[in-house]
């Protein structure tokens, strides 16, 4: 973006012809950032192990195409060669959504555990924004990399989830590594942050009525959020309307951080 820029500020927010790879886009929090992008113009490459989840996210998500990979094991180098191959072109923005949970007591916590969880939340996003980046450094094209935190990057907010937590603070820290690095050379790195989001992730926990109240009680807004309301943050990350913001955080947590 440039003073000669004249697009109006609801333009800054498209991504026509822009290229968006979501990892852990077959449901939950991806699935509607992948939705977000798709209706603001971008292709989109839906990235998920689960084809039967890809399939019904590909027939909503406008512009979109699956590639079913398992983050934690597939080469980045061949995951953005598929997905640039899906998507007709280089890729432009990342969205880095797969995750999964393990609740155990730090005592009885299984090292494969520990692994697969620094895998999935750390590692593999990592690794994909290494590759893309380098790709994007060499051909001289701006890119934004979104990735996705949570509360544990600011506090410790429930017991039994250590290794996830650890994940999380490290990708806060990652997010700042790459910016610094990167957002010189028009490359951008920023994460969502999100307080309690109503997905299957979190649904074990609010089945348990106790557990449930006592979350709910501590959100001022007193609600769980859609992972619509994290999606419209993706997208102001992803697109120009972010352009004078890297390295950062955005909190969206009904509250919770600040009561
Ligand atoms: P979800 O379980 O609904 O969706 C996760 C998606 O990731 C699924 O499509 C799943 O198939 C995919 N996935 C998991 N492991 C994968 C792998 N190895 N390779 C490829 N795909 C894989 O969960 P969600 O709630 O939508 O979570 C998305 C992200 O948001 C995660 O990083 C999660 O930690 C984070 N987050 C969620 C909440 C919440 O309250 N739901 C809060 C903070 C952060």
């Amino acid at each position: 973006m440039n003073d000669k820029d004249n697009r109006s500020v609801l333009d800054l927010f498209r991504l026509d012809g822009r290229r968006v790879v979501v990892t852990g886009g077959g449901r939950g929090i991806g699935r509607a950032m992948a939705q977000a992008m798709g209706e603001a113009g971008a292709d989109v490459a839906l990235v998920s192990r689960t084809r039967e989840q890809l399939d019904a996210a590909v027939g909503s998500v406008p512009n979109s195409v699956a590639v079913p990979a398992d983050v934690m094991t597939v080469d980045p180098v061949s995951l953005l060669d598929d997905c640039q191959d899906a998507l007709g072109g280089a890729v432009d923005v990342v969205v880095h959504a797969a995750g999964f949970q393990h609740r155990q007591p730090i005592v009885d916590f299984p090292p494969e555990q520990w692994d697969r969880i620094l895998s999935v939340h750390l590692t593999a996003p990592f690794r994909i924004s290494q590759e893309l980046g380098r790709r994007q450094l060499a051909d001289g094209r701006p890119g934004s990399h979104v990735f996705i935190g949570s509360l544990n990057n600011f506090q410790s907010v429930v017991p039994d989830i250590p290794a996830y937590a650890a994940a999380k603070s490290g990708v806060g820290a990652l997010v700042r590594a790459i910016s610094k690095e990167w957002s010189g050379r028009g490359i951008r790195a920023n994460g969502v942050a999100p307080g309690w989001v109503r997905t299957e992730l979190t649904e074990s926990l609010f089945s348990d009525r106790e557990k449930a109240d006592g979350i709910l009680s501590r959100i001022p807004m007193g609600r769980l959020a859609e992972p619509a309301e994290m999606a419209s943050v993706a997208l102001f990350l992803a697109s120009d309307a972010s352009s004078y913001i890297t390295g950062q955080m955005i909190v969206v947590d009904g509250g919770w951080t600040t009561s």
